[in-house]
């Protein structure tokens, strides 16, 4: 653990670069969880050094997709804390009198590396790996990083040993060797003054007292120069574990053109922020008495760093909604009641219709115990639930029309208005008409499947279903 040897500090680091990322919320899990676990501390701090590379509203987005699921956080550039700011970009001046220092001690150069080409184009320094040496009347270097900051035209680099390997440890897959060749000199303050994610990491982890580092397997490469610098300064590195990538069932990387990695996309489909991590627990992971559905306080007791696995974990959708269903159906009315308010706070019709569900206790009950049991996903309440309340559209055509004529005449005939009753006059009419279920539905709710039909028929009364199949005449 860091110097202090006394906290728990975990954190991640996102880049505001575009929308907030289910790998986020992953990661976030996990260094929340550990944190947690040992009464310490879940940081975010947000690496937004790649100017490049912004979007605009992205810290939020995270931060909004954090808020969502619960994952709150104790330290960030939104709460403050002992080691404020937190956003990189106001970290300049800290991370300049690090490359000085790294500077006078002969383990960093600057390279010349001229804001535009020959040609007047304007260079990506910051994807530049390599050392720059096709440049034959080369101004005379900087003497300074403060220097090198006016000109604009260098950048500076880390030195890398030219012969040898290095061995790192990765807390999950042990140790690792690399050879010093495959080590490119790493740019670590490009010449707008901003360090590169190296530069910025290792510092800020250091002077954040991080005590475990815990992010995705794509950081593997850059950990020799990670430990490099740490040996550089003289710091004590944090414990470093990757977690596998995420993937599709097919084994892909888990991208957005493939599946969904949109957290506000699960949102919006009214996934419950629960369910979903209790999904990502999972993933990397297994519950020691092999339990499937356990809360955040449960994980946060069970959980180690020590127990995740390499393997790649598969991204099923299938399995989550699942879950979700679970979730659902293991919430009480009131809390069932609340989550369908909060995500349809902008509905009006359907909020409308869940305040009816709740104050009319003759339907209620029915309502409820054939909504909940079919629902996976909150998104599905407005299509099983949503007509009984609801005026519903009318397809009018002569087709409809003389399946009207058929239903109101059979149905008008029902002495007991129940579910038997009903079904034998529907699959009459299925069988006079040659028609499937989804033109019944469609006729009847608007929408071409939905709650067992003769049930829903029974709870909507005679009189309002023959009114709604009146409307075909
Ligand atoms: N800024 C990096 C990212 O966007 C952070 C990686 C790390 O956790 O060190 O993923």
């Amino acid at each position: 653990m860091n110097k202090n040897k006394l906290e728990y500090r975990l954190r991640i680091a996102p880049s505001p670069t575009g929308y907030p990322h289910i790998g986020t919320v992953y990661q976030a899990l996990f260094n929340y969880a550990y944190a947690h676990k040992n009464n310490g501390k879940f940081i975010v701090r947000i690496e937004d050094t790649d100017r490049t590379r912004l979007v605009n509203d992205a810290e939020e987005v995270i931060f909004s997709a954090l808020d969502w699921v619960g994952l709150f956080e104790d330290e960030s550039p939104r709460k403050g804390g002992e080691f404020a700011p937190y956003r990189q970009s106001e970290r300049l001046e800290i991370y300049h009198k690090y490359a000085q220092e790294l500077l006078d001690k002969g383990l960093a150069f600057f390279d010349y590396y001229p804001k535009t080409d020959a040609t007047g184009k304007k260079k990506d320094y910051s994807a530049v790996a390599k050392t720059a040496t096709e440049h034959t009347d080369i101004p005379p270097a900087p003497a300074t990083v403060s220097d090198m900051l006016k000109s604009q035209d260098w950048v500076l680099r880390m030195k890398v040993p030219d012969e040898g390997t290095i061995t790192v440890t990765d807390g999950i897959r042990g140790k690792i060797t690399f050879d010093y060749k495959q080590v490119s000199k790493q740019i670590l303050l490009k010449s707008d003054g901003y360090p590169t994610y190296h530069l910025g990491v290792v510092v800020d982890d250091h002077l954040m007292q991080i005590s475990h580092i815990l992010r995705a397997e794509e950081w593997i490469p850059s950990l020799p120069k990670h430990v490099l610098l740490y040996q550089y300064f003289g710091w004590e590195m944090p414990v470093v574990y990757h977690t596998a990538t995420l993937r599709n069932p097919d084994k892909s990387k888990l991208s957005k053109r493939q599946g969904h990695t949109n957290v506000n996309w699960f949102r919006e489909e009214g996934y419950l922020p629960d369910a979903i991590l209790n999904y990502l627990a999972l993933l990397g992971w297994s519950h020691p008495e092999e339990k499937e559905i356990f809360s955040l306080q449960e994980f946060i007791e069970k959980f180690d760093l020590n127990d995740i696995r390499p393997i790649a974990p598969i991204f099923d959708l299938t399995k989550l909604t699942w879950m979700n269903q679970q979730y659902i159906q293991n919430m009480s009315d009131e809390e069932l009641v609340r989550a369908l308010k909060r995500f349809y706070a902008n509905d009006p019709d359907i909020s409308h219709t869940i305040e009816l569900l709740e104050t009319n206790s003759n339907s209620k009950n029915l309502i409820w115990g054939l909504v909940k049991t079919r629902m996976e996903i909150l998104k599905q309440f407005k299509q099983l639930a949503g007509h009984f309340f609801q005026e519903i559209p009318v397809e009018k055509s002569e087709m409809n029309k003389q399946i009207a004529q058929s239903l109101e005449k059979s149905l008008t005939d029902i002495d007991s208005w129940n579910n038997e009753n009903i079904l034998s006059s529907l699959k009459q009419i299925l069988l006079n008409y040659k028609i499937k279920m989804p033109v019944l539905y469609t006729i009847f709710t608007g929408e071409p499947k939905g709650l067992p039909l003769p049930e829903s028929l029974v709870i909507l009364g005679k009189d309002k279903t023959l009114a709604r199949v009146r409307k075909y005449l």
